[in-house]
This record gives C-alpha cells, structure tokens and sequence, in this order.
C-alpha cells in the first residue's frame, strides 16, 4: 500500500472528534499525490459528505471551472479540507475540531509536498495566517515557516462558495486564479527570496512579519 493510501486508511477511521458521530462519511481528499498545487478549504458539506468526495456541489463545480482556467484538470491537483468530517448544518468548524484534525492535514502536506499550497476562504487562510484579513491577503503568494511542516508558499483566495452568494467575487476569484501560474514560476525562480511575488505592497501586518520569509 502506498505511503498516502496507508494515512487515508487511517483518516477514514478517525473518530478523535465528536464529528465523526454526526457526519456520514470521512471525507480525506483526492487528486495527484505528487501534485505541484494543494488545495485547501474548510470542510465537507452536504454533497461532499453524502459522496465522501471534497468540493462536489455547485462550489466544487465552479472549483473544476477555475482549474480549468489554469490549464489543469481536478485530477492534476490535490483537493482537501481543513476539517475531514462535516460539521452539523455546515456551521463553522470549532478551534477544538480543527486542532484536532490538524496532524491529518500536515501528514497530507508532508507526503504530498506541494510547490503551492491554495487556501480557499477564511477558515483555511486562519489555520495558517492567523489574524490576519482575508481581503488584505487574498491574491498574495506568501511564504512562511510551519513548524510541522517546513517552508511552504501559500495562495490565499476566497472560497468558491462566496462567489455562489457573492457575484461580484466571481471576477475576483478569476483574476487570482489566473496569477496562479506566475506564482508557480516566481517559486522556482526565487527559491529563497522573500515572498510577495505577485503585488509589490507588504502582505501581512507588521506584527506577523517574523513568520514570513
Ligand atoms: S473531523 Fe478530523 S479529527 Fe474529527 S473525527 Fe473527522 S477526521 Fe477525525
């Protein structure tokens, strides 16, 4: 059995939270396990839950439709979530829900080892860069040191599911998706140059620059 399906094995048994006991399914993620692009977002909602399949309802469909712009297709990337069990009625995941799924993820992250890792909405963005805004960040590549998991580059956008409620956050959510391909190039051009690829402005407050590269 290969290194990742042994954790996705053991994802699927989890029961360290107590949202094991609420959802139907285990939903760990799918895509390349050697993809260059990871990405993130909160957790599995009614469709993921039911087809234990990450971003399957109309998020997920406009998620394929945002690949595709890259010239890549679901299958060439690495789709996950924060959380690996729905919460009840798709409320926000709790500090104690992520904490406890957290070590899935970074195992994820250190078998799959991403060039880039994309961070879908708030809650994602919040695991990584905590406090800071995700309308400030958002369309930034940034770099920063993860003591679990090394140096990673990160892309934060907004999830797909905003633009459903948000029209005007669909042309936004296209435009960053279409730097995504500038920002691959800039990593293996600048390997250990601090990051801000894309915008020339700071991307993170004064006070969390120490976490940055
Ligand atoms: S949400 Fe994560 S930690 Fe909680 S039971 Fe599911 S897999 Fe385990």
């Amino acid at each position: 059995m290969s290194q990742y399906k042994n954790l996705e094995e053991k994802i699927k048994k989890c029961c360290k939270c107590h949202l094991r006991g609420t959802c139907l399914n285990v939903v760990p993620g799918e895509g390349d396990t050697s993809a260059e692009i990871m990405f993130i977002g909160e957790g599995p909602g009614e469709n993921e839950d039911k087809l234990a399949r990450p971003f399957v309802g109309a998020a997920g469909k406009f998620l394929d439709e945002l690949i595709a712009i890259i010239g890549k297709k679901r299958e060439d990337v690495f789709i996950a979530n924060i959380l690996k069990c729905r919460p009840p009625g798709n409320r926000d995941p709790l500090p104690e829900e992520v904490e406890a799924c957290w070590p899935w993820l970074v195992e994820q992250i250190k078998i799959i080892k991403p060039k880039l890792i994309v961070l879908l909405g708030r809650h994602a963005m919040e695991r990584f860069f905590p406090g800071q805004k995700i309308s400030k960040v958002r369309g930034q590549a940034l770099r920063r040191e993860v003591s679990e998991i090394g140096k990673q580059v990160f892309y934060v956008m907004y999830h797909p599911a905003a633009a459903l409620y948000q029209g005007s956050l669909r042309e936004v959510l296209i435009a960053d998706f279409k730097k995504i391909p500038k920002v691959l190039e800039a990593i293996d051009k600048k390997k250990d140059m601090p990051i801000n690829y894309v915008e020339e402005k700071v991307a993170v407050e004064e006070n969390k620059q120490e976490a940055l590269f």
